[in-house]
């Protein structure tokens, strides 16, 4: 028999009186069917309630409530309850109260699409934080969004009563209803949101618009079947503009400004940032070239063969240095390293030599548990950090440039 849903006729209703018709047991948990239950099953994109079963002096927590295809309502509980048995179930109050506000705010700002743009919702998604709605329609503009918003907002200042009532399902579709449920056996439920909407809905719902409190569009994103807009209602809405206000205050302290500012102040920063790694990279490759200089100047021999591993230094700084060591002189061999961030190793060659940096460096780095490789004159490749210290580093590249 299907389980009467006493939400249908009462969404404020937390707690109520009842009997265990059924206890089946469910993977490692066990669903309880009562005769009567105000506990709302997860459907429509709502999610279920949580609460308490109490009997025989004791009180089990329900931690799921979902439909079964007979029109039961399944109530999860760890242990089984007794045929028969007189229950006393109670319904978390808050978390009911804030499904009824995301819910019915859905209704109103579904219905305030449709009266402005003609865009219907083709699915509603309530997920902890935040809900969804997916618009069937190829775009929606910021403006569109806000001006929906605004109707939505307005609907609810307007404290319109919501009510509840039971029709066939022929008087159903002389109604024009917002949506018509695809399958359908006996009375229709309709809510009504007086002149401003009217749909055939399971759900809670508030008495009238103004329990909702608001309605916040958060962002709107393109999706597969049309553009998903993200909004919460209520608390939530308050909760949020919190949260935002707070992350945003403290990114204005860092910048010393006022959070409206914060945009102009973060371009600055990033074109700031951006001018600094220009200087910065101009001012590697003048060092650079002075290092490459110094060590030319240092060495001698027929190739000229440098080796180096440098400790403080990137491997943006030691793949600059092998160019200009390589670039400036003909016959010059550099094995360089830098032990700096990523361990990298950085081997060239001036170009028209017979050596094959590509496959030396392979080599090397197969000695290190690395991987790299690059032209005949450039190679470049990492190893994993702690593999060696510089001095058994610098020992190694000394071997490698006694091969060449
Ligand atoms: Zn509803």
């Amino acid at each position: 028999m299907p389980t009467d849903r006493l939400y249908y006729r009462d969404s404020f209703l937390c707690e109520f009186d009842g009997r265990v018709v059924e206890s089946l047991p469910a993977e490692g948990r066990h669903a309880v069917v009562l005769d009567r239950t105000a506990f709302y099953p997860t459907s429509g994109g709502q999610v279920h309630d949580l609460g308490t079963i109490a009997f025989d002096g004791r009180e089990v927590p329900v931690t799921e409530v979902a439909d079964d295809e007979e029109g039961r309502v399944l109530h999860y509980v760890a242990e089984p309850i007794a045929v028969d048995t007189p229950i006393h179930g109670r319904i978390d109050k808050a978390r009911r109260l804030d499904h009824i506000q995301q819910h019915t705010g859905q209704h109103i700002l579904s219905a305030a699409f449709i009266d402005l743009f003609n865009m219907p919702t083709v699915s509603f998604h309530m997920g902890a934080e935040t809900c969804t709605i997916d618009l069937q329609t190829t775009a929606l503009s910021v403006a569109q969004a806000e001006k929906a918003e605004r109707l939505a907002n307005q609907v609810i200042t307007e404290d319109r009563p919501v009510t509840i009532r039971f029709v066939p399902l022929e008087e159903a579709r002389q109604l024009g209803l917002r949506k018509l449920p695809p399958k359908q056996t006996g009375d229709l439920r309709l809510i009504d949101i007086q002149n401003f909407d009217l749909c055939a809905c399971g759900g809670t719902h508030v008495r009238s618009t103004g329990q909702i409190g608001c309605i916040l569009v958060r962002k709107t994103e393109k999706v597969k079947q049309g553009v998903r807009v993200e909004f919460v209602c209520g608390q939530r809405a308050v909760a949020f503009a919190h949260k935002d206000y707070t992350a945003l205050t403290e990114a204005a302290a860092l910048f010393s400004s006022h959070i409206h500012d914060l945009p102009q102040q973060i371009k600055k920063t990033q074109d700031d940032a951006k001018a600094a790694g220009k200087i910065q990279h101009k001012l590697q490759e003048e060092i650079a070239i002075l290092e490459a200089e110094r060590m030319l100047a240092r060495s001698s021999g027929s190739p000229k063969k440098i080796y180096a591993v440098f400790t403080d230094r990137d491997a943006l700084f030691v793949k600059l240095l092998a160019q200009k060591l390589t670039e400036s002189q003909p016959d010059v061999v550099a094995l360089l390293a830098s032990l700096a961030a990523q361990p990298t190793l950085v081997f060239a060659q001036s170009s028209g030599r017979k050596s094959h940096m590509g496959q030396l460096l392979k080599q090397t780095l197969s000695q290190l548990g690395g991987r790299g490789g690059g032209s005949a004159d450039m190679a470049q490749g990492g190893f994993p950090e702690g593999t060696m210290d510089s001095h058994q580093l610098t020992q190694l590249l000394q071997e490698v440039s006694s091969r060449i």
